[in-house]
């Protein structure tokens, strides 16, 4: 058996009495023949592993270089140096793996993000992006305990589907069709009864609807998976493969639904903050150290640890989209002239920079907007009795923006199937939908949480390509 061994972070924790230890990991950093910084990933703290001097012959202190892995056997001891409590004194030392120092792209310094990305196959082994991919699995374990401490049920939705009815995004086509002889249709459009599942397909952009079927049977569901959006946008907050919470609830209405959401978001902070407080700490002080080359404008007004207690110890703001309107039409921003997209009344869509303004300048707190016109919203929304408005919800986070998007959905049968029409929808094709307002309709509702985004929330990252392990963008799919 070869797996017998410590992991650092459990070891560090230990109090050093001689014990007998074997630690396995990557080499750090190796000084005067003698001081390895070692690290296997657990945390970002790394083991102090000394060799006496001469015990080791040259050959094998030549092969300990950055990034070689090693096996190490011996006895864990006070230290005398300072910085750190404890020392592996090294009793036998293998090998496992050489790495040539000359090539290894990582050194033992700063990297820049943008670097980081296009060696996104090694960036793992920093600080920076060990603590930001244990704190998004923690997230992801937190979500799954949240809800299934509630009794919702995980429900797997498809990933391949062939409604394109949702209108969330452009959808990517999937087709095992041939390129040049693609064959067609006596109209010139393409014969995709030919196709694989002989008609047109698509990967996923929302399991919410699939999730609704789910919730008209079980009560409550939430979905966990990939959803894909072939939108051509640039920023550092869109991806075109995201991962989506979506929980969808009978029973909820527009209240309860809002409700869940700040518990949900609440619940999973707080997870992170009693298991993987070192790690934040860490990604707070990289992000203070970001900030300190912005002017002093740009910067946060909290740290990253203040801001995430500021989130589990206030409630957010609640105010119509009506409101909402009213408050950046009135504001000086706005008279002023700096949005570049002017207010110009209700009815409109708001951009990300109205978004951040509620948050950030007006309330400077998360935010949830509700009862949004409904011409800018999905056509599975709930219609309000004013006969404008839609039961929507989304909820901005500063630094983000949007967050998360919900709705309670229209239950009503007529009233669905007659704003169906009104945008166009075709009843036959989502037939399996509707038939949840045929047999046994209840009022429900349900939300979508952009995971990513939560986890550039929870870490400070800026850019969600660094939030994800490795991030399908426009023009690039590398690894
Ligand atoms: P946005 O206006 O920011 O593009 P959206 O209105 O298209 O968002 P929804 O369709 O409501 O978003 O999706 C639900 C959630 O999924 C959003 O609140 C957001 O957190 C996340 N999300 C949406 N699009 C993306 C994307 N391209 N990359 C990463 N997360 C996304
Ligand atoms: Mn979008």
């Amino acid at each position: 058996m070869f797996n017998i061994r410590t992991r650092i972070k459990e070891l560090l924790s230990m109090e050093p009495q001689g014990q007998d230890i074997t630690v396995m990991g990557w080499v750090r950093t190796f000084r005067n023949n003698q001081f390895i910084a070692l690290n296997d990933g657990s945390t970002n703290n790394n083991l102090q592993v000394v060799l006496e001097l001469g015990k080791f012959d040259e050959d094998t202190l030549k092969r300990i270089t950055t990034s070689a892995s090693l096996k190490v056997s011996g006895k864990l001891v006070a230290s005398l140096g300072k910085g750190q409590k404890m020392d592996l004194q090294a009793e036998t030392l293998e090998i496992l793996g050489d790495s040539d120092s000359e090539v290894y792209p990582l050194q033992p310094k700063k990297h820049s993000l943008e670097f980081l990305r296009e060696i996104a196959h090694l960036r793992f082994r920093t600080n920076t992006f060990g603590s930001v991919f244990r704190v998004r699995h923690a997230l992801a374990f937190a979500v799954h305990q949240f809800f299934n401490e509630k009794g919702f049920v995980y429900m797997h939705t498809p990933i391949i589907t062939a409604s394109d009815a949702e209108g969330a995004g452009e959808m990517f086509k999937v087709t095992t069709l041939p390129f040049d002889q693609t064959p067609r249709n006596e109209d010139g459009t393409v014969n995709y009864s030919e196709d694989f599942f002989g008609r047109a397909t698509n990967l996923t952009v929302s399991g919410q609807l699939e999730g609704e079927l789910g919730a008209t049977a079980f009560g409550e569901i939430y979905t966990f998976g990939p959803t894909f959006r072939a939108e051509n946008s640039n920023t550092a907050r869109h991806l075109a493969e995201f991962w989506m919470i979506e929980p969808e609830m009978a029973f909820f209405d527009l209240e309860d639904n809002m409700n869940l959401a700040e518990e949900f978001i609440r619940y999973i902070i707080k997870y992170v903050m009693e298991k993987n407080r070192e790690d934040l700490e860490f990604l707070a002080q990289r992000l203070a150290d970001e900030e300190k080359q912005l002017p002093q404008d740009k910067r946060s007004e909290m740290g990253l640890i203040e801001k995430l207690e500021f989130v589990l110890n206030n409630n957010f703001e609640r105010l119509t989209y009506t409101d909402a309107i009213e408050i950046l039409r009135e504001s000086n921003h706005n008279k002023k002239k700096k949005f570049q997209y002017p207010i110009t009344g209700w009815g409109m869509d708001l951009q990300s920079e109205h978004e951040r303004y509620l948050v950030e300048k007006h309330f400077k707190k998360p935010v949830i907007l509700y009862n949004y016109p409904a011409a800018i919203k999905a056509f599975y929304m709930r219609q309000n009795e004013d006969g404008k408005t839609v039961a929507a919800m989304d909820i901005l986070a500063p630094g983000i923006g949007e967050i998360v998007g919900g709705s309670q959905r229209e239950e009503r049968f007529e009233n669905l199937t007659a704003r169906m029409k009104e945008m166009h929808i075709p009843e036959e094709e989502l037939w399996w939908y509707l038939d949840t307002r045929r047999f046994g309709t209840v009022p429900h509702a349900g939300f979508g949480l952009g995971f990513e985004r939560m986890v550039q929330f929870v870490t400070g990252m800026t850019n969600i390509r660094d939030v994800i392990a490795f991030p399908r963008t426009p023009k690039n799919a590398e690894f």
